[in-house]
């Protein structure tokens, strides 16, 4: 595919039918379709056609390391994907679909062993995005959506990032304007005994524990992307989500935290190098008066994990070198803010916890 990938521009909250046929027909035919979900871009594929999933790899130029997960339109089409389907699956459903959380349980013989890179395992999701749901049901197959970027890059949160990494690549991109969580979905897996949160994303884990008081954390620095056997290092993360600038992340009591990351801008800029800052709104009169470009990620939590990817893609078009950011408190929203900044930084992270100030 070298011609450029074409954009239909559809209202997020009434999707027009013959768009979402058009983008329909693509998918049952192999093609890639690009979708706004609530979560980030996804870019399908048919998740019972072993050739469309290849495809999906080929565009994102992604190793084939990294499982995908399949999206649905109703609860009902679980039983497509799925055996074994224990009850808590049914309760968490009930709970939380439509919406940001991704189930893995056990993969039903039909669906092509590439989903999952062989594991007798499937992760699913039924998304809220009207948009997303209109296509899936349209579709008629359950679809595999991973996020519409190339491999390593920042997830796709518009329209025109996934333009920015996929074009003629991918035959279509379905805009949808900017998606509302702006982090992916997070991941249980129901196949082991207590549940484990693998991936920490749009449910908090929080909400999920009121709802299943046994649930265990996955700790962030292990984290299962590339596989599960990597050392628990945050120095041994993996590159992903990741600007071209180099990132550093900062960590500790909020004064002492503030004074080195003052201290590395001088170094930074001391070395000829462009600065970028990610900050939340309140801290940046902390920062004010620096020749550096900020961009503000937001009030909360939930802001900045709307506003990150985009964020990092941002500073990238600026030009920094480098880019600094605080890590957030590890609770509710931060905890998934905080997981994609250690990655975007491949594990860099200044810890001023003991520092002397
Ligand atoms: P994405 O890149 O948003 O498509 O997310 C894929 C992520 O879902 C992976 O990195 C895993 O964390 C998780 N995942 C998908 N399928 C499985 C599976 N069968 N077993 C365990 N984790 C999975
Ligand atoms: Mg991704």
């Amino acid at each position: 595919m070298t011609r450029h990938t074409p954009i239909i521009p559809v209202d997020p909250h009434h999707p027009d039918a013959d768009a979402i046929r058009q983008a329909a027909a693509v998918l049952r035919d192999g093609g890639l379709v690009a979708f706004p979900t609530e979560t980030v871009y996804g870019l399908g594929a048919n998740a019972l056609d072993a050739e469309a999933i290849a495809g999906i790899y080929r565009a994102k130029g992604r190793p084939a390391n990294n499982p995908l997960i399949a999206h649905i339109s109703t609860v009902a089409e679980l039983a497509r994907v799925a055996v074994d389907i224990p009850e808590r699956a049914h309760q968490l459903a009930a709970a939380f679909w439509p919406g940001a959380l991704t189930l893995v349980l056990k993969r039903h013989p039909q669906v092509p062993g590439s989903v999952s890179l062989g594991r007798d395992t499937i992760a699913v999701r039924l998304p809220s995005h009207p948009v997303a749901h209109a296509l899936i049901e349209a579709a008629g197959v359950p679809v595999v959506a991973p996020s519409a970027n190339r491999f390593t890059r920042p997830s796709a949160t518009t329209a025109q990032h996934v333009l920015a990494d996929l074009d003629g690549r991918v035959d279509l991109i379905l805009d949808g304007g900017p998606t509302p969580i702006g982090v992916e979905s997070t991941v249980v897996d129901l196949t082991v005994d207590p549940p484990i949160v693998l991936r920490p994303g749009g449910v908090t884990f929080e909400a999920l524990r009121e709802h299943m008081p046994d649930v265990q954390r996955y700790s962030a620095a292990v984290a299962m992307d590339d596989d599960s056997a990597r050392p628990a290092s945050p120095g041994m993360l993996s590159k992903h989500y990741s600007p071209n600038a180099s990132m550093l992340l900062f960590r500790g009591p909020f004064e002492a935290v503030t004074d080195a990351m003052r201290q590395t801008i001088g170094d930074c800029m001391q070395a000829g190098q462009k600065v970028g800052l990610l900050l939340p709104d309140a801290e940046q009169p902390l920062f004010a008066n620096l020749d550096v470009e900020v961009v503000r990620l937001g009030a909360d939590a939930a802001q900045m994990a709307r506003h990150l990817f985009a964020a990092l893609r941002q500073l990238d078009e600026q030009g920094v070198d480098c880019i600094l950011a605080r890590i957030p408190p590890a609770e509710g929203l931060g905890v998934t803010v905080g997981d994609r900044l250690l990655r975007a930084a491949e594990g860099q992270v200044i810890d001023v916890t003991d520092a002397d100030i």
